[in-house]
């Protein structure tokens, strides 16, 4: 018989797509190639079930977590889902922190695996003692046997990338990447599986982050945007600022449409980080295109699944309300089909 002895044994391995559809206009069909790193195939349904492993393994092996502790940690949900699906099978308590534009759909998933949320608003600064940082760090100080993973400063973060989501993609294009493309958030994907496909590649690899407008890793002040997950007001500690070769700033609108054309046109349905990724990517890649250098594969990663975003990125009153519509909006119609 072939079976897991638990979910948390099916993190990782997601697989690669070819994005067809949108790449298919590129040097007439001759273009680089665009592939799509798609980890909502991960149990959890995100790229953070491996961060979330990996950073209880470390605790659990240094002492910080003991048995029948508390996880409390400032989450936009995913790295949530990844640290009680862990927690669940091996009996610690969950207290989540999140800012206020996080989904209803993301908090409920929360509490479904069990853990407690706490709702804080996002419109303060980072110093604010409303602010989920803070908030997170007085739990902490406040409940007894409590352990904060720190997904900001926790080296186990891009280790896990270094060790698990790298190899994996070099492996799985045979040595062939030349460029890998992912959103930045903590920086640890970027960090970790950057820092490997450099080494392996001898610096051939070209690692490119994509980040929204307004976001401190594009030069922005930290000025509010509406994609979930990446784009920071601070420079946190799992971020290494020497991995990135490149930074494209994304707008929130190109990144919500380009995330409803991945779901219409390539049968994706993800979050808006993972428009932000392909949108980054497919500029990259006509750039290249008019380089000549159709031989160029681009990677780009995704972080996590669609369905917690139904009724923003994929609700036609929540994206015209903001005017993410293009005026000539044809596929009016894509709520009613999901
Ligand atoms: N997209 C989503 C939806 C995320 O939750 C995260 C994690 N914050 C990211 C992208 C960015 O990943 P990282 O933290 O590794 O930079």
């Amino acid at each position: 018989m072939e079976y897991a002895e638990h979910v948390i044994d099916l993190v990782g391995n997601t697989p690669l797509v070819k994005l067809n559809a949108l790449s298919s206009a590129l040097a007439d069909g001759n273009g680089p190639t665009v592939l799509a790193k798609v980890e909502y195939f991960n149990p959890g349904g995100s790229v953070k079930d491996r961060i979330a492993v990996r950073m209880i393994d470390a605790a659990e092996q240094s002492g910080e977590l003991k048995p029948g502790g508390t996880i409390v940690e400032p989450t936009s949900g995913n790295t949530g889902v990844g640290l009680a699906m862990v927690a669940q099978r091996r009996g610690y308590r969950c207290v989540f922190v999140c800012p206020d534009k996080v989904s209803q759909d993301k908090q409920d998933v929360l509490k479904a695996y069990g853990a407690e949320v706490v709702v804080c608003p996002t419109a303060v600064p980072p110093d604010h003692a409303d602010s989920y940082y803070q908030v997170s760090d007085r739990l902490v100080e406040e409940i007894d046997g409590a352990w904060k993973p720190n997904q900001y400063a926790n080296p186990a973060n891009p280790a896990s990338h270094y060790d698990t989501t790298g190899p994996e993609l070099w492996q799985q294009t045979e040595g062939r990447i030349t460029h890998f493309v992912a959103g930045v958030g903590t920086g640890g994907t970027i960090s970790g599986t950057g820092r490997y496909l450099k080494e392996v590649s001898d610096g051939a690899v070209r690692i490119v982050g994509a980040d929204p407008e307004g976001s401190v890793y594009s030069g922005g002040t930290g000025r509010p945007y509406l994609v979930e997950g990446v784009g920071e007001d601070f420079w946190p500690e799992t971020y290494d600022a020497s991995i990135a070769d490149e930074i494209i700033a994304i707008s929130d609108a190109d990144s919500f449409q380009m995330t409803r054309r991945l779901a219409a046109e390539e049968g994706l349905l993800v979050g808006g980080s993972c428009g932000m990724a392909v949108a980054a990517s497919l500029e990259l890649a006509e750039r290249l295109a008019a380089a000549g250098q159709n031989d160029a594969v681009i990677v780009a990663l995704l972080p996590d699944g669609g369905r917690s975003y139904l009724t923003k990125v994929f609700n036609d009153g929540w994206m015209s309300s903001y005017g993410f519509l293009p005026t000539d909006e044809t596929d009016a119609t894509v709520t009613d089909v999901l």
